[in-house]
């Protein structure tokens, strides 16, 4: 089902400021609200519709995403691909991110002719630029028209002629007993014209093999296993047909200190046991910097502690995830004789309540030896 433009769900222009769009929200949620319209099914729809569509585009930066990438409507939109890079093969950018976020398929082909081949990249990249997006400029080899004979495979100067076997229809009879059978030419296979001077260039086939360079817009919050699309960077179609695409599919890098889990990232970061027991304020690495992070007093190993929002973004741009730190408390290995002693010490000053774990353990071991 193709899906409405969300500045007309709203009513709204392209042009509206936030303030127009806010109200033109309200207007329609006080309609469709079910107190006047009595919970009919209709107008429910259409409150969902309203709500998604304003959930978008009362965000300036959702929005902004949003009016690059593309419409609900189908309606090709200037995209993220290509632009100032000598790119100029296509006009209908649009990617397997909005297909996804808007339900629909950006393509649409017409009719005549086979449509050309469909290319596939694979792209890795790391999870920086998985979290931030990235222009990547990347380069493959793709079957091209062949620019000396246009494509038709014969030398220039000279023209395919039609084949003398099924005089240019492409087909022959063939005798069946009583009756015949109309057959594809064996000797064109269907193509009504043999090619008595080969092109050069091509050997006859009419396509040449080159190399595109192409810059592309890699969204924040890809994953491995993503794939873009971009539309029209595939192989020629014959007979006036479109051009196929580019998948491009994605692989992130594995990272030294983060673990991705979707849009979370966890860190293992390692502090001394003084630190864990008396509390601290640390800088922990983030994917674009540090972070300070505060460990309370009495902080166990394995412990998570959050840091809001610097995981990885949702790829919908909905919410970005947190930062995860799984606290790991090293016990010193090698102690100078002083820290022996103090810590010989430490341990006598204790008066049995620092430790409630150990404390629990040895009195559950009692009761059951009971
Ligand atoms: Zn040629
Ligand atoms: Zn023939």
């Amino acid at each position: 089902m193709p899906q409405k433009d969300l500045y007309e769900i709203l009513g709204v222009p392209r042009t509206a400021s936030q303030e127009e769009i806010r109200k033109a929200y309200l207007k329609l949620a006080h309609k469709y609200h079910p107190d006047k319209t009595g919970g009919d099914k209709a107008s429910e729809e259409k409150l969902k519709e309203v709500n998604a569509a304003y959930d978008i585009l009362k965000n300036p930066e959702k929005r902004a995403q949003y009016d690059q990438f593309g419409s609900m409507d189908g309606q090709p939109f200037q995209g993220g691909f290509g632009g100032g890079f000598g790119g100029s093969g296509f006009d209908a950018p649009f990617d397997d991110f909005f297909d996804m976020l808007f339900g629909q398929s950006g393509r649409r082909r017409s009719g005549g002719g086979h449509p050309g081949k469909d290319l596939e990249f694979n792209l890795s990249i790391t999870l920086k630029e998985a979290a931030f997006g990235a222009k990547k400029k990347i380069r493959f080899n793709r079957m091209e028209t062949c620019g000396d004979c246009k494509g038709s495979g014969a030398a220039p100067g000279s023209r395919p002629e039609a084949c003398s076997q099924c005089g240019g229809s492409g087909q022959v009879r063939v005798a069946h007993g009583f009756f015949s059978v109309t057959r594809t030419c064996p000797q064109c296979r269907g193509a009504g014209s043999t090619i008595t001077k080969p092109c050069r260039a091509c050997s006859g086939h009419g396509m040449v093999k080159t190399t595109r360079e192409l810059a592309v817009d890699v969204p924040p919050g890809v994953d491995t296993g993503s794939r873009l699309r971009v539309t029209g960077e595939g192989e020629p179609g014959s007979g006036g047909a479109p051009r196929g695409d580019l998948y491009i599919y994605l692989e992130v890098q594995p990272h030294e200190l983060f673990v991705r889990d979707g849009t979370t990232l966890i860190c293992e970061v390692p502090i001394t046991m003084a630190q864990a027991a008396l509390g601290d304020t640390i800088r922990v690495p983030t994917l674009d910097g540090e972070a300070e992070l505060k460990i309370p007093p009495g902080t166990q190993s394995g412990a998570h502690l959050r840091l809001r929002g610097l995981g990885m973004p949702d790829l919908r741009g909905y919410r970005q995830g947190d930062l995860v730190v799984k606290v790991q408390v090293e016990t010193p290995a090698r102690l100078t004789r002083q820290q022996r002693e103090l810590l010989q010490q430490f341990e006598k000053a204790g008066d049995g309540r620092a430790y409630p774990l150990i404390e629990a353990f040895r009195s559950k071991v009692k009761r059951l030896k009971g």
